[in-house]
This record gives C-alpha cells, sequence and structure tokens, in this order.
C-alpha cells in the first residue's frame, strides 16, 4: 500500500514535474487533469483536488458543478505516453462540502460495494478477472476521399466488413471469418503491436500475463492480465484499455471494445472470473458440482437470476445485444456449467488448488464501465447467497445444439439494450438494497441511457434497411 507521503517523494526524487489525475465518467470513459507539481500536497489526497463536474456525462447540472478527485496512491505509475515526465494516478469522485463520496461516480459505487459484502459478513474480498476482447482497425483518419482499398462493402451481406483490403494485392494470409484463433505470422499480423501493449501494460504496474489473436478475423485480439480486487481489477482493465488504444495509435491502428462490430464474425466479450474470500480463505471452493461449494452456487443463483437486469450494466450498449446471438462462442442462455463455453455462467477446470476456485461470467462486455459492472455482479452474487437462491441444475451439453422443445426451457439473455432497461426499472432492489447503488444513479443510468441511446439508435436509417 502506497501512501501519499510516498507519492510526494516519487514526486520529489524523480523529478516529476506534473500530475495527471484520471477519473471514470459515468458511461465509462476516463476523464482527466493535468496538475504542475506545485500544486499536490497531501492535502490533495484527503480533501481532494477541484474541478468543474458539470460537464461530466451523467453528472451534476450546472447550478451545482463544484467536485473534488481524490487520488489513489496505489495506482500511481508514470504515463508512458507522455512526452513530459508525468505521475498518472485513478481518483474517486467526492462532494467537497461534506467529503463524502459523490453517489454518481462509478469508482465509489465499486468501494461502496466492497463495503457492502463486507458488512454482510460473506467475505471480505472479491476478485474479478476481466477478459477484454478488441478489434485491431487500420485508423481511419485519413483523406476519406479515398477509402478504396481500406473499407469495402461486402456484397453478399451488404454490410461494411473491415478487412483491409490491399489495392491490387492477394488474399494469401488472411484467414476466413471465425478462423483467426490463432495462426503464426504472417497471417498474425499484429504480434508485435500485441507485446508493446502488453509490455507497456507492466510499466504502468498491470500484472501481465499474455497475449493472443481471437476467433475473429480482422484482429480481433486478447491480452491476459492477472485477476485483482474488485476495484483494483477496474483500475487495472481501465490501464488496459488506456495502454491499448495508445499503442494501437502509435502504429496507425485504433481500436474498438465494441461488442459487435463486424457482421458474420464473432463479436467481442469480456468475460469476468469473479470469487468471494474471507479471512484469506476462498469461499467458492468445496464439495459440489464442478468442485464448487454452497456458497458459490448460490452466488451463481443470483447471478442467473438477475442476469435480465443485470445486464443493464455488464452489457449496457445497443451493440451489446448483437453479440449475444446463437453460433459466435457468446452466450445466449442463462444457465450455468463446468468447462461448457455455451453456457452463460462456466466453472473453468482449475486443478486442484481451491483457491483458483472461480466462476465466469461471459455475458458481460467491455463497453461496460467496469467499476458499475463488477459493483453490479457482486450485488447480483450476494443477493443469491443471502437469499439461497437456486441455481437449478447445470447444464453439461451444448447448447447451441438443444432441439427448440428442449431450448425452450432455458431462459435467455435479453434481446436488446432497451429489454435490459425495462427489466432494471422493476428489478433493481438487489443493487439499491446494501445502499451500493441509489435510487437516484438507477434512474439517472436508466434515463440516460434511453435518451442518449436507445431512442437515438432506433430513429436512425441502418444500412441494412436499404437491402430489405
Ligand atoms: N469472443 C467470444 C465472446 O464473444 C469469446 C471467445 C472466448 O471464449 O474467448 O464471448
Ligand atoms: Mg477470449
Ligand atoms: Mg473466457
Amino acid at each position: 500500500m502506497a501512501t501519499p507521503q510516498d507519492i510526494l517523494a516519487w514526486i520529489n526524487n524523480e523529478n516529476i514535474e506534473l500530475i495527471d489525475l484520471k477519473f471514470i465518467d459515468t458511461p465509462g470513459i476516463w476523464q482527466h487533469l493535468t496538475l504542475h507539481k506545485s500544486q499536490i500536497d497531501e492535502s490533495s489526497f484527503t480533501e481532494g483536488v477541484a474541478f468543474d463536474g458539470s460537464s461530466i456525462r451523467g453528472w451534476k447540472s450546472i447550478n451545482e458543478s463544484d467536485m473534488a478527485m481524490v487520488p489513489d496512491p496505489d495506482t500511481a505509475w508514470i504515463d508512458p505516453f507522455m512526452e513530459h515526465k508525468t505521475l498518472s494516478m485513478v481518483c474517486s469522485i467526492i462532494e467537497p462540502r461534506t467529503g463524502q463520496p459523490y453517489s454518481r461516480d462509478p469508482r465509489s459505487i465499486a468501494q461502496k460495494a466492497i463495503a457492502f459484502l463486507q458488512t454482510t459478513g460473506l467475505g471480505d474480498t472479491a476478485f474479478f478477472g476481466p477478459e477484454a476482447e478488441f478489434f485491431i482497425f487500420d485508423d481511419v483518419r485519413y483523406d476519406q476521399n479515398q477509402h478504396e482499398g481500406y473499407y469495402h462493402v461486402d456484397s453478399n451481406e451488404g454490410t461494411w466488413n473491415s478487412g483491409r483490403v490491399e489495392p491490387g494485392g492477394n488474399l494469401g494470409y488472411k484467414p476466413r471469418n471465425k478462423e483467426g484463433y490463432f495462426p503464426v505470422a504472417p497471417t498474425d499480423t499484429s504480434q508485435d503491436m500485441r507485446s508493446e501493449m502488453l509490455l507497456t501494460m507492466a510499466k504502468c504496474g498491470v500484472p501481465i500475463e499474455k497475449h493472443h489473436h481471437e476467433v475473429a478475423t480482422g484482429g480481433q485480439c486478447e491480452l491476459g492480465i492477472k485477476f485483482g480486487t474488485l476495484v483494483q481489477a477496474a483500475d487495472w482493465l481501465m490501464t488496459y484499455k488506456y495502454v491499448i488504444k495508445n499503442v494501437a495509435r502509435k502504429y496507425g491502428k485504433s481500436i474498438t471494445f465494441m461488442p459487435k462490430p463486424v457482421f458474420g464474425d464473432n463479436g467481442s466479450g469480456m468475460h469476468c472470473h469473479q470469487s468471494i474470500w474471507n479471512n484469506g480463505q476462498p469461499t467458492f471452493a468445496g464439495d459440489m458440482y464442478a468442485g464448487l461449494s454452497q456458497t458459490a452456487l448460490w452466488y451463481i443463483g443470483g447471478i442467473l437470476k438477475h442476469a435480465p437486469s443485470l445486464l443493464a450494466f455488464t452489457n449496457p450498449t445497443t451493440n451489446s445485444y448483437k453479440r449475444l446471438v446463437p453460433g459466435f462462442e457468446a452466450p445466449v442462455n442463462l444457465a450455468y456449467s463446468q468447462g461448457n463455453r455455451s453456457a452463460s455462467v462456466r466453472i473453468p477446470l482449475s486443478g486442484t488448488n481451491p483457491k483458483a476456485k472461480r466462476l465466469e461470467f461471459r455475458c458481460p462486455d467491455a463497453t461496460s464501465n467496469p467499476y458499475l459492472a463488477f459493483a453490479a455482479m457482486l450485488c447480483a452474487g450476494i443477493d443469491g447467497i443471502k437469499n439461497q437462491i437456486d441455481p437449478g441444475s447445470p447444464l453439461d451439453v451444448d447448447i447451441y445444439e438443444l432441439s427448440p422443445e428442449e431450448l425452450a426451457k432455458v431462459p435467455s439473455t435479453p434481446g436488446s439494450l432497451a429489454e435490459a432497461l425495462k427489466n432494471l426499472e422493476t428489478d433493481h432492489a438487489y443493487l439499491t438494497l446494501g445502499g451500493v447503488f441509489t435510487e437516484d444513479f438507477i434512474e439517472s443510468w436508466i434515463s440516460y441511457k434511453l435518451d442518449r441511446e436507445v431512442i437515438p439508435m432506433s430513429i436512425r436509417p441502418h444500412p441494412y434497411e436499404f437491402m430489405l
């Protein structure tokens, strides 16, 4: 654990001139403010650094705009993308008048989720391990008149496709859809970029594990990072996105975490591995199904029961629901299973070590705000444990192979963001009971998503409509 004194000593000893303070807005994008070193002292870590919060999406109105951001010393690293030596820290937001966490600050909501877990006596720590997939596309900030050769309309499907087609070149090393996992170079064209992304992340304090191409062609990739405690894992995931996007930029590429950018190929998920620990002991290991404990099965019960509303946080964009369709390794049915990747909750093989026992919720995608998504999943799981929600029998068959009659018995994920938001309207007591989310936040989330995303999307003509 770093202290404010450690950070101030670091700034002095390393001749750091600038401090970049980052915080997350409601939809899940980092915002930032850069201070000269003269502007930071010990009080910055308690009273925070003042800023105007009125223009932050989903936050305060203009007549009550004073906010303060409080840097977390444990999140400090030297920003590798800034030319002038700059120390970066992630902040939570407080109300300057009361010193209380701001109720719409996603990072504060995540901190409250852990505090709530601790009050229940069920555990003191929740671990999360997100696996965020993404696509690398050619950066199209170029002369729009010269776009032939970069994007082409696939005449069979009538959709914009993302494959780069070299003018006059051949497609010898271009894999077909769903064959991107994972031939070596020259088919794999992003090896060096991914290595740079991974090693840069390590410099930013994220414990790294691996990187690889993913199943979709056209540059779908995934980098592996270690699991962390709830807030830490969300901080790392934001660093993950920041580093990946900025390294790609250097290579003239851009990144999208959009769940379904390419029709007909796999989408990008953010499977979330999770477990609860108490006093240094794992609570999910036991002698029930797949080596799980009763606690873990009830946790799954909570996730599956609340999934129809939970997805409003874990899959919060209109595009999210274009990924949740059969045939692309994305979950469609609300069921659990050991090993079966077509179930929305999977219990990965974890050997004999009880400490590795965890479950993987496969629905989430990386358009979610990780602080809100992790907090919401934990609340659903806690609700499952407290109310002893039975997850039913596991589904140990390939769900995609079931007959329509058998399939009809398995509940499905919501079909659209509008549906998930509607479910959230009626099912959110599990989020507000422990004081983690406020009613005000849930209401503002629903109206933000409806007014800024669902409705504007539904009234715009879509390219495919020209094909009908
Ligand atoms: N891309 C798949 C998804 O949408 C997951 C592939 C995998 O299992 O890593 O969830
Ligand atoms: Mg993957
Ligand atoms: Mg996975």
